[in-house]
């Protein structure tokens, strides 16, 4: 009980808006306007340094879905207009002959993902067009990595011996709620036979490693109907569980304008739907993983969160990095680990300047060298629950960084010194307030709570 008191102090006093931290700095901190043949200029340095050495990552963002979920806050296009399909997937090779264009040899993929949006609403033959595109110009790294978001709904066995036979052996499905009253608020109704048969039929075609996706914080959502959905995923036993705090920004997201405020859980009761999804996950024989992830210690994510190899990007946690990650469609982010650049977020405009013959960059950042050495603070704090300073940075520490340091200290989050600094069990869950402590462009802008999502 008096733990839970803690716990709830807390809640309150960091229950700030802040980023996920997918990028340092982070996306509202970048340029538009970004000059695409300087983006050009970086990206083939990088590329020719990268390549032979580690490979390169790709992230395919395929962005539509049949009906909207009205908690989402991804870049989608609502249709049932399946002819869309070919329209995309033809400025999508567009995209990606220009930038092998860029390359001077062929490129290494290491890894692979198809984001979305609702990848699976693509056909097998025309994901297997998609695939078959790309990799007749790229060789597939021995120790590449391929994976999927898949819609329980509409994820076919067709689709998964396609993509299987493609070299994909990792598949996340987006789970978020069992419960028939959370699901008909937030307008995805999936009955648990969908996601039941999902993961068997992946396991049936051979995929190695199944991700559920839940979502807390959700409306409706109860301790009883939390506790019911994690036993039921628990009763399938996906390899990886990602358990995300639901972020509610209405002024982004319209769709989440629908929802009844008054039926969002309070702080409290989130935090306690959290509390009681991760009880019964480490219960169960999973592991806590940086940031919102759990899994088993069979998988390959728990051996790179032990190893200290886990990387942290856009596509989530990795257990691959290749230094190089390009992103192709709509809204998709590429990251040189010097400067991120980022396509125009609307089909039109991207068609617009995909079709023209350019890349469809809109906005970016170059980094500056302290941004490279906060930004590996940061990833070592998210992927390895703690870092090590370096001498360089002292004075922007003692003025920055450390006051906050110490507070986090004080409220048993983190145990730190001159070298470095280590999360507490504790400190898990507050791990983006402790990133955010070394952010140095959070507090240059008043609007941060129009930016961010609260952190509980
Ligand atoms: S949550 Fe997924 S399926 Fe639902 S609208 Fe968003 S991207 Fe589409």
């Amino acid at each position: 009980m008096e733990k839970e008191l803690l716990h709830s102090a807390l809640v309150k006093k960091y229950n700030q808006p802040i980023p996920r931290y997918t990028s340092y700095p982070t996306v509202p901190f970048w340029k538009e306007g970004f000059d695409i043949d300087e983006w050009k200029t970086i990206f083939k340095s990088r590329f020719d340094e990268q390549n032979l050495v580690n490979g390169i990552s790709l992230y395919i963002h395929l962005p539509f879905c049949e009906s909207l979920c009205t908690y989402c806050g991804c870049n989608k296009k609502i249709t049932t207009n399946h002819n869309v399909e070919d329209e995309y997937l033809a400025a999508i090779e567009k995209e990606w002959t220009i930038y092998r264009k860029l390359m001077k040899q062929t490129p290494i993929i290491r890894e692979l993902h198809l984001g979305g949006g609702t990848p699976t609403f693509f056909s097998p033959a025309n994901l297997n067009r998609l695939l078959s595109f790309i990799l007749k110009s790229a060789i597939v790294h021995p120790q590449h990595e391929f994976s999927i978001e898949g819609h329980p709904n509409n994820t076919t066995i067709a689709h998964l011996k396609t993509l299987y036979a493609r070299g994909f052996r990792r598949i996340s499905f987006g789970v978020q709620d069992n419960d028939p009253l959370v699901q008909q608020v937030i307008n995805r109704i999936q009955p648990f036979e969908n996601v039941k048969s999902a993961i068997e039929n992946a396991r049936a075609v051979g995929f190695e490693s199944v991700n559920f996706d839940l979502i807390y914080g959700l409306p409706m959502q109860t301790l009883a109907s939390i506790e019911k959905t994690v036993n039921e995923v628990l009763s399938l036993r996906p390899d990886r569980i990602a358990f995300y705090s639901y972020a509610h920004v209405p002024w982004t997201s319209k769709a989440q304008r629908l929802f009844d405020e008054s039926h969002l859980p309070s702080p409290e009761l989130k935090l306690q739907l959290y509390l009681r999804g991760k009880e019964l996950f480490l219960k169960n024989g999973y592991f806590d993983i940086g940031m919102d992830h759990f899994a088993v210690p069979t998988d390959d994510l728990y051996k790179a969160w032990k190893q200290g190899s886990l990387h942290r990007s856009f596509m989530g946690y990795t257990t691959q990095r290749s230094g190089l990650l390009l992103g192709l469609g709509v809204s998709s982010i590429s990251d040189t680990g010097n400067a991120f650049a980022q396509n125009e977020k609307t089909l039109h405009n991207y068609y617009e300047k995909i079709n023209s013959g350019n890349l469809s960059v809109f906005k970016g950042y170059k980094l500056t060298a302290t941004d490279i050495r906060f930004r590996k603070y940061i990833l070592d704090i998210a992927c390895k629950g703690k870092t090590w300073f370096r001498d360089e940075d002292y004075e922007i520490l003692h003025e920055q960084v450390f006051p906050k340091l110490r507070d986090l200290e004080k409220d048993g989050l983190v145990e730190c010194n001159e070298v470095g600094l280590q999360l507490t069990n504790e400190g898990h869950y507050f791990i983006r307030n402790i990133c955010s402590a070394f952010d140095l462009y959070l507090e240059q802008v008043n609007e941060g709570s129009r930016l961010f999502s609260k952190a509980v």
